[in-house]
Order: C-alpha cells, then structure tokens, then sequence
C-alpha cells in the first residue's frame, strides 16, 4: 500500500525524523491561506507540491518553490487545473486532487536515503547517496558506486556503528553526522516497526549555515513509504491512510471479495482458480494470439458469491471482447463451481462469448450442468481442454 508525500512526512515527524511542516489543501483559494499560516510560523519561502503517489513530481511541474501568497495560489491553481505528467505516470498523466504547501527550506546539498527488502541479501538495505535529488535513478544506473549499501539486521535494527559509517561515507562532517545517524536510527525503526517494504527521503538536506546551526541542519523535504500488504492485518491503523482516489476502483472491489484482481489491457477476460493457473491460463491465450485483459484468481472457494462478482468485474471492462473460464476442481468440487458459473452467468446476463474448461473433482456432474444451461446461456461454449478453450476464445474474440 503506497501513503501520500504529507502523510509519509507526518510519519516521519511521529518517528523523530526532522520534516518542515506544512498544510494540505485541496483547492487553489485555500493556498494563501496554507501560505500566511506557514508565513506565520516563520517561514519566508514555501513549497506548493502535487500530492500523487507518483514520484518525479519535480520534473513534471509538480513541485514549485513560492514567495508570496499570491505566488502560492498561481502555483496551486497550475497545478490542480491538469494532469501531472512524470516519468512514472502513464503517458496522460493523473489528476492532482491535494496538494501540500510546505515550509521550504534553502538548501546547500541534496542527499538521498532509503530502505528497501533486498531479496538478495534477504534483509532490509539502507541506502544512501550524496548525489540526492532528482536525478536519483540516473546515478544509480550510471554511477552505482555513488550508492552506499549497509544491510539491517531485521531483529537488531541498524546499529550505531553502521549508521556511523554510511554518514561518512556520503560525506557528512561534524555535527551533520549526529543529526544523520539519528534519522537513518529512526528511519529504520519506522520501516521494521510499521512492515515497511520501501521508505525513501530523496532528497534528505543539510542546510546552509546560519547562527544557529553553523554547520547546517539535516531534513528531510520528500518522504516516499509503501507498506507490505502482507502485514497489513498487524496494521489496522495504517490502513486508514490509503486514499481511494489512488486505487484502481476494480482492484479495490475485486480486493473486497476476496479475489486478486489485476487489469490489463488487452481482450480476452479470464477467470480462473489458482494464482499459478492463472498465469498459465494468460500464457497460453498469448501463445495462441489473444491477449489477456486481465489477472484474476477466484481463490479456492469459488463461491457463487465471488464468481458473480469475479464476471461483474470482467464485464466492467469496455475492452473485454469475451471471457475464458479456467478452473481445476482440486479442493473445490467442479460442479459446486459449475452452479457458481452458472448462477452468475444467468443473473449477468453473457452477450460476449464466454468458453468454459473445467477439469479435476466431480468434472463429469459438471460438465452435465454445463451442457444442461447451454440453452440459456447461448454464447457459451465448451472448451474440452485447456488448448482448446484458449484456441476457442481467441477464434471467437479475433477481430
Ligand atoms: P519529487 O520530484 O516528486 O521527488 O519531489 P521532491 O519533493 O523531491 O522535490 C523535487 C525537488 O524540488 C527537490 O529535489 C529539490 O531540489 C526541490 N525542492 C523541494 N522542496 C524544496 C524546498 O523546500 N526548498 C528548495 N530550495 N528546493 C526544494
Ligand atoms: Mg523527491
């Protein structure tokens, strides 16, 4: 599950991670107001940022440095009245719904730090760069050794030491290193404590100097976290934070019904039993010239419940021209979930042609209930093996 840049940050500030504050709006005649509250605090410059979960805001237009209130609400406005596009949008971009406005911060160097699961090294990595910023992804395909790599010890956390290290290894003095070693101390906390699977400052700042921090001070100004879905159950609380917005509504529902849903983009819907079923079930429509207009596993109960849901879901999809049905009766029997395709199938009501391959426990009642509501369900056909059924979908689905 990905948060929000501002909901990152509160998170980092609950983690004593230093993070300039800021005010989430979502409308442009907010920002003025947003502006003279962080003027107020004491700020003289601020930050009108995209708030998508997106990165590359900065290239796309998404991040914009403000003076005036008068500034910030030409910013917001800018901002919110299109698309932000970026190198990790889809090429239309994404709608920006709210939009943070922090403090800004002048900066005298950019640094990048993150952890991520190295499966690997099977364990958590820190890593940390002195050529933070924008240009993150180009130093690490360019110039990895500017990457700093240090493995945590999942039952330990990030010793002292090893902070130590990475700190002067991307080139951090005097009192920069302390400040440093804490946020990497906590940053660490907040990725084993909240299972975690990246969390990412890009970029971390040192300050200039000014009186009272001669030798600047260390921030954090961006803040990405996705957590192991895994381990959402032990996290009630985070859950709270995903934004709806930002999750593909069929996924979302799919999700809600116990089935793992994932869109794609070609014609032929599938449905099927079994994560590794289904991905057999996509190869061979691809072998066979289709292209599959989805991932979806029913799981093995396969209700009639699910399935229903399962061909809503399908159907919900303008590009699917028709649909395979895949499922082996292991544990499931195969005329339960005979009845479940069938029950679904009348109270949907099928005009794209819909093939049906099952195999496996009671296959033979099965097939007889099949064969029994072919007369009201017209465009369903029989598949009697699992080549047959893909060859028979992508003959009834070509163009
Ligand atoms: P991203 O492009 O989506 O990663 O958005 P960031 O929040 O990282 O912002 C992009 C860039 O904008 C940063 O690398 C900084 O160079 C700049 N920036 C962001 N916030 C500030 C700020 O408070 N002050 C200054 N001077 N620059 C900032
Ligand atoms: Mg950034």
């Amino acid at each position: 599950m990905k948060i929000h840049e501002y909901q990152s940050r509160e998170l980092l500030q609950s983690f004593n991670i230093p993070v300039p504050g800021g005010v989430v709006i979502d409308t442009a005649d907010q920002a003025a107001g947003a502006f003279k509250q962080l003027a107020d605090g004491g700020a003289t410059l601020a930050v009108v940022k995209a708030q998508v979960h997106a990165g590359g805001r900065g290239k796309g237009g998404g991040v914009k440095l403000v003076k005036t209130a008068a500034e910030a609400t030409e910013a917001a406005t800018t901002i919110l009245s299109k698309n932000l596009i970026t190198p990790q949008t889809p090429p239309e971009g994404v709608p920006v719904k709210k939009l943070l406005i922090a403090s800004g911060v002048d900066i005298a160097k950019e640094y990048y730090l993150g952890i991520v699961v190295d499966r690997a090294q099977g364990c958590p990595v820190l890593m940390a760069s002195s050529e933070g910023g924008m240009d993150i992804e180009e130093v690490a395909a360019n110039t990895p050794e500017k990457i700093i790599k240090e493995p945590i010890d999942p039952d330990k956390g990030l010793l002292g030491f090893q902070a130590r290290k990475v700190a002067f290894a991307i080139g951090l003095q005097g009192k920069q290193v302390g400040q440093a070693v804490k946020v990497m101390m906590n940053l660490t906390k907040l990725f084993l404590d909240t299972d975690a699977s990246l969390v990412e400052i890009n970029p971390l700042v040192v300050t200039p100097s000014c009186d009272k921090h001669p030798q600047g001070e260390v921030l954090a100004i961006d803040a990405k976290i996705d957590f192991d879905d895994n381990a959402a159950f032990r996290h009630k609380d985070l859950r709270k934070l995903e934004d709806p917005d930002e999750v593909d509504a069929s996924e979302a529902k799919a999700a809600e019904f116990g089935l793992s849903y994932i869109n794609l983009d070609g014609h032929i819907g599938c449905l099927v039993n079994g994560a590794g079923l289904a991905m057999s079930t996509m190869d061979i429509i691809k072998l066979h010239g289709g292209e599959p207009a989805n991932f979806l596993d029913v799981g093995g109960s396969a209700t009639e419940e699910a399935v229903t849901e399962a061909f809503r879901i399908i159907l919900a999809d303008d590009g699917v021209k028709g649909i395979l049905v895949n499922i082996f009766g292991g544990i499931a029997k195969c005329d339960t979930i005979a009845n479940a395709i069938v029950g679904a199938a009348k109270n949907i009501g099928f005009t794209v042609p819909l093939v049906v391959r099952l195999e496996g426990t009671n296959v033979e009642p099965a097939r007889k209930i099949i064969e029994a509501a072919k007369s009201e369900i017209p465009t369903m056909i029989v598949g009697s093996d699992l080549t047959d059924a893909a060859k028979k979908i992508c003959d009834a689905t070509a163009a």
